[in-house]
């Protein structure tokens, strides 16, 4: 079964032949832009396994970890979809919300905290790295 998704307006649908390889939510600075103020969950897949329709805009710019990151979001409705390192094309990172069936983007892990608000809800069960973890694949 493939794994599928998009943007709210659905002008953006992707599919993934592949399970998730982790899901981990970030609150980086970068990602509270992006999550209008929480954090963002995040869901990371083989870039090989993706088949897109659509064309989203691309915004690049240096995250907090220093790698030089493409975001692509829909033109019409904004939704971010996907974000990827430009050193690790081999992995691209899905905004969990934007998967038809959200349950597959359940954390392991919540990174970035050190990023946080003192009002952030972070899972207390769930493990903390205060910044960036080392790179998936
Ligand atoms: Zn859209
Ligand atoms: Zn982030």
């Amino acid at each position: 079964m493939p794994i599928t998704g998009g943007c709210l307006c659905r002008a953006i649908r992707y599919e993934f032949s592949a399970g998730p390889i982790v899901a981990r939510a970030c609150w980086c600075r970068v990602c509270q832009f992006i999550g209008a103020g929480s954090g963002t969950v995040n869901v990371c897949f083989p870039t090989a396994a993706l088949t897109l329709h659509g064309e989203p805009s691309v915004y690049k710019s240096v995250a907090d970890s220093g790698n030089a990151m493409q975001r692509r979001f829909c033109p019409t409705c904004g939704t971010h979809l996907f974000s990827a390192a430009e050193i690790r094309p081999q992995v691209v990172f899905v905004r969990a919300g934007t998967l038809d069936d959200p349950e597959i983007g359940r954390p392991a892990s919540t990174i970035w905290t050190s990023q946080a608000p003192s009002w952030a809800c972070i899972d207390e069960s769930l493990p903390r790295i205060e910044r960036q973890p080392p790179p998936i694949g």
